[in-house]
């Protein structure tokens, strides 16, 4: 078990171990098997009848947004149902009919609560009134509303400074509940706003700006129907974006081809079985990727310079591989790129790849004849000490190829939170912008501050350090999604007040500061009413469009209140009518929040009228060949250094990963049926030659140790499990394995934590 506090909280469940199964890993995804978990999960959580209603009503244009991840509705949505297996999961977690009210907080401490297993906490249900946790008691009691407001409003007076407060945002949230926020945290006077894309894509965001001249992706769904060449990589969409197979199905109907890159060869990858159409169903399925470039964990950057220099030899050769054209007109650093590239041998790369030649060659010749190339990245690129260079290296990539800004191609970083784009849009960050500072001024009239707040780790850190006191996040479950997970959890119990606007009771409810508040929100598929009317608000999906989602289930709770609202109140609580900004007329009326966000927000004009229907992009300059942002005016090209790791002989480089059972900290279950494992979470995959050198069986009991400038980290009690991943490499799922993450190891520029390649040693219990 890991520490302990004063109210003897733990930080992670019980290691107990579930009883494994094991069988052969899957060999293709969904089918009908998909469509029989997540009946069943549905109708277990919410009943047959809630269920049917509300299953098809998601995703289309007058429904609500699915609140698992961001990929894109068609324009088009099938009536007959637009979500896959996890996105039927995630709704069964939101819309269960297991409710939690002040009964059972009296019943269960938080003491107790946190021994229990993740997967044990989310399903004891919906939250459904207010609660407190007062100073030195275990047990939260109920609260009204006002009194939780008036107490948030007096900590936040109490505090030295603003920046001695964190206001962190999960990606669920709806534009309009992140705008207000981020206005309150602005008028507040602090920028201290981390967001769950610190922890995920950032590195995407850093790298995409810098290189393209925007932080987010140039593709849309429709391109995936002409693209000739899709490369996926270090991504697992068949888990964790499940319609995405839908949209690759579709490019190699239309004659497209895929090339995919990871350390593990996922299901959803190898054959997808459409649910939605009946040859998917009876038949085969379609056989996804055409290349498997098996490729050893964080060596990408090796890979895509060996690919580039071997489509460079064929260039040289019949001048038909760079689009020279394209290169000249938009791109600068070419030349350099050249000579950067002269540094490396093919052969160093090869071996640092771990990829088999004749593969690596297949590809280059696949890329040499073509140009419409798309390139799909998620974690597997972002969670490392070099993420922002890996996808660099992919837009180098691109620009030799010519693959942006025409139909078929371009970059596409595909997002894991349904509005964490929509949120980052809105002004959720923790650095400053002056434009929207200015903005701000002018249709609110305050100055908002121009000092760079806190991200993730480093407001982690303030408030290890007792710089932070007050922390208040609209959504998510923070402890389990952050790195070191020890430390985070005694940085969160350092704070005089720790609140939650929370849906579901998760871990970061029983891991909290002296005062600990409950504000319960609703969800993504409940009926949001004033004045009986139902109201409806926006999100954005990973590809730029904004559009409306619009609940219609009947509230877990009648004392729920909307995440505006929360947000509102507490504002009015604060400064108490003494403001520039009508905070009440702002989060009761979504109209009229709009037409505010409107003014503020570059691209969003008429957002009321135009977020109806299917919706409307926003400006995106890569879409358009713009690059009048950028130095020269010009995309750039990267020179990227090769990841270095140095591991001594018992050391591995270990990957987090999910399970299919799973959607970011949210555990629907103990299966993981694509990899085979039933039944249990502690597992590590390895491959069978490292298992023989340390002397290990299948199934033996090993404990994981990490070890960062002299500091031990430690988990206990994990199954080994042989699996095809490269030889020195390791996978396991988070949280369970997140205490082995340094807070001080985080991704160059974004400080996304180093999830995927974490060097540890393994020990045999
Ligand atoms: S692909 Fe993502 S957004 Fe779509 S239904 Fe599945 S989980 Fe939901």
């Amino acid at each position: 078990m890991s520490a302990s506090t004063k109210r003897n909280i733990a930080t992670q469940g019980s290691e107990d171990f579930t009883g494994i199964k094991l069988r052969e890993p899957a060999a293709y995804a969904a089918g009908f098997n998909g469509i029989k978990a997540a009946l069943q999960h549905t109708f277990k959580e919410m009943g047959v009848t809630k269920s049917v209603k509300s299953l098809f009503q998601m995703n289309q244009k007058e429904g609500f947004d699915c609140p698992g991840c961001a990929w894109p509705d068609p324009d088009e949505p099938s009536k007959l149902g637009e979500y896959c297996e996890n996105g039927a999961k995630a709704l069964a977690e939101e819309a269960t009919n297991a409710h939690l009210d002040a009964h059972f907080f009296a019943e269960h401490s938080v003491e107790e609560i946190s021994h229990w297993s993740d997967y044990k906490i989310g399903k004891s249900g919906r939250l459904t009134q207010p609660m407190v946790l007062r100073p030195g008691k275990i047990n939260y009691e109920p609260i009204s509303w006002e009194n939780a407001f008036n107490l948030i409003a007096q900590e936040l007076h109490e505090l030295n400074h603003p920046n001695e407060a964190i206001f962190y945002t999960s990606g669920r949230s709806s534009n309009e509940a992140a705008f207000l926020y981020g206005l309150f945290v602005r008028a507040f006077g602090t920028n201290n706003m981390p967001d769950c894309s610190n922890m995920c894509h950032e590195s995407s965001g850093v790298a995409l700006s810098e290189t393209l001249g925007i932080g987010k992706g140039s593709v849309k769904l429709e391109d995936f129907d002409q693209a000739e060449v899709v490369m996926v990589i270090g991504q697992n969409p068949g888990t964790n974006h499940p319609r995405m197979l839908s949209a690759l199905e579709k490019c190699k109907a239309n004659g497209g081809k895929i090339i995919s890159i990871n350390p593990l060869e996922e299901a959803g990858l190898i054959r997808f079985k459409n649910p939605q159409e009946v040859s998917g169903m009876l038949g085969a399925g379609v056989k996804l990727t055409d290349i498997y470039l098996q490729v050893k964990i964080n060596q990408d950057v090796s890979l895509i310079k060996l690919i580039c220099k071997k489509l460079q030899k064929i260039h040289l050769e019949n001048g038909t591989v760079f689009d020279e054209e394209f290169i000249k007109k938009y791109t600068a650093g070419f030349e350099d790129y050249l000579l950067h590239l002269d540094k490396f041998s093919e052969k160093e790369l090869l071996d640092l790849s771990g990829v088999d030649e004749q593969l690596v060659n297949q590809a280059v010749q696949l890329l040499a004849k073509k140009n419409k190339i798309i390139i799909c990245w998620a974690m597997g690129l972002t969670q490392h000490k070099n993420g922002v260079e890996n996808i660099k290296e992919c837009v180098n990539l691109l620009l030799l190829k010519g693959s942006l800004g025409k139909p078929g191609a371009g970059t596409c970083p595909v997002r894991g939170h349904s509005n964490v784009q929509g949120d980052r849009t809105v002004g959720i960050m923790h650095f400053a912008s002056e434009p929207l500072n200015q903005a701000i001024k002018n249709v609110f009239g305050f100055d908002a501050p121009a000092e760079e707040g806190f991200d993730t780790v480093h407001a982690i850190k303030a408030m290890y350090q007792k710089k932070a006191k007050v922390f208040i996040a609209l959504g998510g479950n923070f402890v389990s999604a952050a790195s070191d997970t020890v430390y985070t959890a005694q940085a969160l119990q350092n704070c005089n007040l720790t609140v939650q606007i929370s849906t579901k009771l998760n871990r970061s409810h029983t891991v909290t500061g002296k005062t600990a508040l409950i504000l319960p929100t609703l969800g993504r598929s409940e009926l949001d009413i004033k004045d009986r009317k139902p109201r409806h608000f926006t999100v954005e999906n990973s590809m730029g469009k904004v559009h409306q989602s619009k609940g219609m289930l009947t509230p877990a709770s009648q004392h729920l209140k909307s995440e505006p609202e929360i947000v509102g109140a507490i504002a009015n609580a604060y400064f108490k009518g003494n403001h520039t900004v009508s905070w009440t007329s702002l989060c009761e009326n979504y109209e009229a929040l709009r037409e505010k966000m409107a003014k503020v927000l570059s691209g969003f004009d008429q957002m009321n009228q135009r977020s109806k229907g299917s919706g409307f992009y926003l400006p995106n300059n890569v879409r358009d060949l713009d690059f009048s942002k950028l130095p020269n005016q010009k995309a750039q090209f990267s020179n990227c250094a090769l990841p270095k790791h140095n591991l001594n002989e018992d050391e591995f480089l270990l990957m987090t990963i999910r399970s299919h059972d799973q959607f970011n900290t949210t555990i629907y279950g103990l299966h993981d049926r694509y990899r085979g494992i039933y039944n249990e979470r502690r597992v590590v995959f390895m491959h069978k030659n490292d298992m023989q050198k340390l002397g290990l069986k299948k199934l033996d009991v090993i404990n994981l140790t990490s070890n960062y400038a002299g500091k031990e980290r430690k988990v206990f009690n994990f199954l080994a499990i042989p699996y095809n991943i490269p030889k020195g490499n390791l996978a396991a799922y988070f949280p369970e394995t997140n205490p082995l993450i340094p807070i001080d190891e985080f991704a160059d520029k974004s400080n996304t934590p180093i999830s995927k390649s974490v060097v540890v040693r393994v020990q045999k219990v």
